[in-house]
């Protein structure tokens, strides 16, 4: 079977990453995250600063940052699943010139649920798995299920920044949407319910 390029599109805290953890698992493919790839650099010397100081204000690190770094996944992926870019439009452009795309698909969830998801989001500190303090408990508080790594919040999760970040994603993520819409290849998936149900219907997309 044919790999799938898949680009998931959607507001910080509709389920990307939860999402695109399954659908690696699911279809064999790479998981391709600017933001996890930044978070592992977040202390890295660019011309433009560190990656740490616009991400902890919420703010999009500068497109040369991210563009080199989607470049380098692209070339090691024959299929993937594309989280957290692009984000603005001139991201959208280059990346139209270095790969095509089998479906882009739009997580939809409304603004109020996205900041609760947001605040109560968990990380593991070794392997990065996701929990929520409600809605995705680890077995014992406070401990990665996985590896038994210690959850931590997130620097960018507090109300302030998220807000910030929302509004950046209103800003220049929501034309990027716009763009796939008008191009006719977005197909807009409700992500919200239970994980389980969100990826099932994932699944309908993509094997249409
Ligand atoms: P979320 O999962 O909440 O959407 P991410 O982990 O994708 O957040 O991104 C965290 C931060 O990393 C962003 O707020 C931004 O500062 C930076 N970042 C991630 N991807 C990009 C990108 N494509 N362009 C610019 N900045 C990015
Ligand atoms: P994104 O990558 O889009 O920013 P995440 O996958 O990190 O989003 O999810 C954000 C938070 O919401 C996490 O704490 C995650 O456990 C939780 N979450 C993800 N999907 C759902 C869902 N369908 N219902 C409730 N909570 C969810
Ligand atoms: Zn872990």
């Amino acid at each position: 079977m044919a790999d799938h390029r898949i680009l998931l599109l959607g507001p910080p805290g509709a389920g990307k990453g939860t999402q695109a953890t399954r659908l690696t698992a699911e279809y064999d493919l790479d998981h391709i995250t600017t933001g996890d790839a930044l978070r592992q650099n977040k202390e890295m010397e660019t011309e433009y600063g560190t990656p740490g100081e616009y991400m902890d204000a919420g703010e999009l690190v500068p497109d040369p940052v991210v563009n080199e770094i989607v470049v380098a996944a692209l070339e090691d992926a024959d299929g993937f699943v594309l989280d957290g870019y692009p984000r603005n439009l001139d991201q959208a452009e280059f990346l139209s010139e270095e790969t095509d795309l089998d479906h882009v698909v739009f997580l939809d969830v409304p603004e109020d649920v996205l900041v609760e998801r947001l605040t109560g989001r968990r990380v593991c500190d070794d392997c990065g798995a996701t929990y929520h303090v409600e809605f995705d408990r680890p077995e014992e508080a406070g401990v990665c299920d996985e590896c038994g790594g210690e959850l931590v919040q997130r620097e960018d999760d507090t109300e302030d920044t998220v807000r910030e970040r929302l509004r950046v994603y209103r800003e220049n993520t929501e034309p990027v949407v716009e763009h796939y819409r008008e191009e006719g290849t977005l197909v807009e998936v409700s992500g919200e319910g239970a994980p389980d149900d969100v990826f099932e219907r994932l699944r309908d997309v993509i094997e249409g």
